[in-house]
C-alpha cells in the first residue's frame, strides 16, 4: 500500500480526469458532497484487508475492528485487490446505497460512480509499489508498474513523497485547469 494520504489524493485526480472526459449532470451540493466522501472511502477501501490502514485508525472502535476483521481476510492484498474484490464491493456497495435511497435525497448514481473510481485509482496506485497488486486473485501472480520489481517504489519511501504525492497534485492541476470552465460551471450550480 501507499500510504493513505497518497491514496486520498489519488482518488480526488481520478475523479478530476473521468470528470474532464465526461459531461457533468447538474448535481445537488447534498450529492456532491457525499460523492466526494465516497470517493476517499473507495480510495481507502482496498486497505480494509490491512489492520494499520488509516481506514480504521478514522474510525471509533477502528483497531478492535481490525483485529477482527484481519483474520476473516487472511493476508494482504489479495481479494480486495483484485478485479474480483472490485466486482464485489461494487455489486455490495451498490445494494447499499440502493437501500439508503430513500432515506438519503441525493444521486446514488454518482455516489456509486465515486466510489468505484476511488477503488481503482487505489489499485492502480499500488501497482507502482514493489509488492505489487494480484489483479487475477485468485490467480496468485502479482503485477506491478512496470513490471520490473527493483523500478517500483517503497511504501511511504522518499520516491512517495517526493516525486508521486506532487505529480498527483500537478496532474490535478493540469486537468481542472484545461477544463477550467466545466468545474467552474460545476461549482457555481452548487451554490
Ligand atoms: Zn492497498
Amino acid at each position: 500500500m501507499m500510504t493513505g494520504r497518497t491514496h486520498d489524493l489519488a482518488a480526488f485526480t481520478a475523479m478530476t480526469i473521468v470528470m474532464s472526459y465526461s459531461q457533468i449532470p447538474t448535481i445537488s451540493l447534498g450529492t456532491a458532497l457525499i460523492a466526494f466522501a465516497a470517493n476517499m472511502v473507495g480510495g481507502l477501501a482496498p486497505d480494509i484487508d490491512q489492520p494499520s490502514a488509516k481506514l480504521y485508525s478514522n474510525i471509533r472502535g477502528g483497531s478492535i475492528l481490525a483485529k477482527i476483521i484481519d483474520p476473516l481476510l487472511g493476508s494482504h492484498r489479495l481479494l480486495s485487490h483484485s478485479i474480483l474484490g472490485l466486482v464485489l464491493f461494487g455489486f455490495l456497495s451498490r445494494l447499499l446505497l440502493d437501500a439508503s435511497k430513500g432515506v438519503l435525497l441525493v444521486n446514488m448514481d454518482i455516489v456509486w460512480w465515486a466510489f468505484m473510481i476511488g477503488f481503482v485509482s487505489h489499485l492502480i496506485t499500488d501497482s507502482f509499489t514493489k509488492e505489487g497488486v494480484p489483479w487475477l486473485f485468485p490467480i496468485p501472480i502479482r503485477f506491478g508498474i512496470p513490471p520490473l520489481r527493483f523500478l517500483r517504489l517503497k511504501t511511504g519511501g522518499a520516491m512517495e513523497k517526493s516525486v508521486i504525492f506532487p505529480g498527483l497534485l500537478l496532474i490535478n492541476g493540469y486537468f481542472i485547469y484545461s477544463n477550467y470552465d466545466k468545474f467552474l460551471q460545476l461549482l457555481r450550480s452548487l451554490v
